[in-house]
């Protein structure tokens, strides 16, 4: 498929109305920096398609970001947080931050240019997975102090909206209850969400045949794994059934729910995560929409 090894298939629902052809896209996250990256020879076209860099901060240029401020034109910004934790023996590390990333971007380029993405929080909290191997996590006063910082920085810049979209459960608590106080301390429209938040029950029905969203490397994160970037999901190899006992997980609850998230893996597909996809980034483009409008 063209030039591109990592083709977005969640990519048309952002351009269903351009004339960019699938196999122009490319999609990414690049590696150390955990920060996703469109890549690829994507330019304006007469039907107004937005390369999808320009949305992100850490893309653009202190002259870019500079005159849209100056012109008025940037109207809010999201901040991503997420995780680098273990996502059962299937998924890539990065998921939590990649999908967040993503609908964020995906959001942004909807209501381009009045909407940029910061680099994403790419840790977060995650002590409860701190058995599983690989996981990364920081201490909630560091997670939170370092996204106030961020808020912070962009306040310096002039921005007025800011969203702070959350795609790892273990921040939401912590932020749902800090995000009032980095808004009155910052005295600026901050506002805070999980992008799951958009998962109305008759959507989760709809889509889910488990049931559950967000859940853990389980049918939804699965899904939007093979929806998004497919390249994250490595099921060769995988036995669940042989390894389970050698993981080593004490408590019984978090072994339950180890299984229980293997098995309902094996429900994921492609089309219930580009599903899912489409109502998360509509919901928080129109989230966006209101911050605008002075909601
Ligand atoms: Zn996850």
């Amino acid at each position: 498929m063209s030039s591109c090894s990592c083709v977005s298939r969640v990519y048309y629902h952002a351009l269903m109305r351009s004339t960019i052809s699938r196999r122009h896209l490319c999609l990414g996250l690049a590696g150390s920096a955990g920060a996703v990256q469109a890549s690829a020879g994507i330019a304006r076209t007469a039907s107004g398609y937005t390369d999808p860099r320009k949305v992100l901060l850490w893309e653009s240029t202190r002259k870019e970001v500079r005159e849209l401020l100056e012109a008025g034109q940037l109207k809010a910004m999201i901040v991503p947080t997420a995780s680098t934790e273990q996502h059962n023996e299937h998924l890539a590390m990065i998921h939590d931050t990649a999908s967040v990333t993503l609908v964020a971007q995906q959001a942004a380029l909807r209501l381009y240019p009045r909407v940029m993405v910061t680099t994403p929080v790419a840790i977060g909290i995650s002590p409860h997975w701190m058995d599983r191997k690989g996981t990364l996590s920081l201490r909630k006063e560091t997670f939170l102090n370092v996204v106030y910082d961020v808020c912070e920085s962009l306040k310096t810049h002039g921005v007025k909206n800011i969203l702070v979209l959350n795609g790892h459960g273990g921040n939401e608590a912590p932020l749902r209850e800090a995000s009032p106080e980095f808004r009155s301390k910052l005295g600026v429209n901050l506002q805070f969400d999980s992008y799951w938040a958009a998962y109305t029950p008759e959507i989760v029905k709809k889509y889910m045949e488990s049931g559950v969203v967000p859940g853990h490397s389980a049918e939804f994160e699965t899904s939007f794994a093979m929806a998004a970037f497919p390249e994250r999901v490595h099921w060769e190899g995988v036995d669940y059934e042989k390894v389970k006992l050698r993981l080593g997980i004490k408590d019984p609850e978090s072994r339950r729910q180890d299984e229980q998230f293997a098995r309902e893996a094996k429900l994921a597909t492609t089309a219930k995560g580009e599903a899912m996809i489409a109502v998360a980034v509509e919901w928080t483009a129109a989230r966006l929409e209101r911050m605008i409008a002075g909601e």
